[in-house]
């Protein structure tokens, strides 16, 4: 079990720009960067960011079941897909922490709701950041063999990953150590946070999926890589 505190995130200057500018339908107003440029700092100062992650080891794959060594089990269409050929997969969960959840359920309830959107585009942003950097150390982490590669990221809640198999990750990470728990509805809590599922195994085994986005139907979502 490896537990990462105080990540550092090399974050650009006009964070939040892109991900507010594809909300608006590709224009913004003055009023938008303005609050873009007052917020960044206390979106920045809000984060605590944390990772926890462990690799299992993959038993066999017979149909939508991932069976891993441990006994636990992943169930989908699509996890299966991605995990065929993988000897190990790397479990992990990452979050900006609660702070910053609670920065914008402020804003919301003052009732400025501009501000919640802009802070809420900032904080999506940094949240894609912190999960792009536990890629890296998570990918290096995963290469136990020369001639191995990894797998695109999968969670649950993706395309024909139900939200409900968050339970087998909790189960296999415990995100209670870095401050992350899950609600009745399974999602997580921070809500800024992160789960998912890397695979590792030979190169020429190992599912060649570039993104989960290719996965999925949603064609005009606006999180599409
Ligand atoms: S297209 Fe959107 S909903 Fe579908 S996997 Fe990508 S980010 Fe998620």
């Amino acid at each position: 079990m490896n537990i990462l505190e105080k990540i550092d995130l090399d974050i650009p200057e006009d964070i939040g720009h892109t991900f507010i500018t594809k909300l608006m339908g590709g224009r913004l107003n003055p009023k938008f960067e303005q609050l873009l440029a007052e917020k960044k700092e206390l979106c920045i100062k809000s984060i605590s960011s944390k990772a926890i992650f462990s690799d299992y080891e993959i038993e066999k794959i017979e149909g939508c079941s991932v069976y891993f060594k441990s006994g636990n089990i992943f169930n989908g269409p699509n996890i299966s897909k991605i995990l065929k050929g993988s000897k190990i997969a790397i479990i992990f969960i990452c979050t900006l922490g609660i702070a910053t959840d609670q920065i914008i359920a402020a804003t919301s309830e003052s009732g400025d709701a501009l501000a919640t959107i802009i802070m809420d585009s900032i904080t999506t942003e940094l949240l894609n950041l912190l999960g792009e950097t536990i890629s890296k150390i998570i990918k290096k982490e995963g290469m136990k063999e020369k001639d191995w590669a990894s797998t695109c990221q999968y969670s649950p809640g993706q395309y024909k990953w139900t939200i409900e198999e968050q339970k087998e990750i909790f189960k296999m990470v415990n995100g209670g150590k870095i401050g992350v728990l899950l609600n009745k509805s399974y999602l997580m809590v921070p809500f800024k946070s992160i789960s998912g599922v890397y695979g590792f195994g030979p190169e020429d085994m190992i599912d060649k999926t570039r993104v989960a986005c290719d996965l999925c139907p949603r064609k005009d979502c606006i999180g599409r890589r």
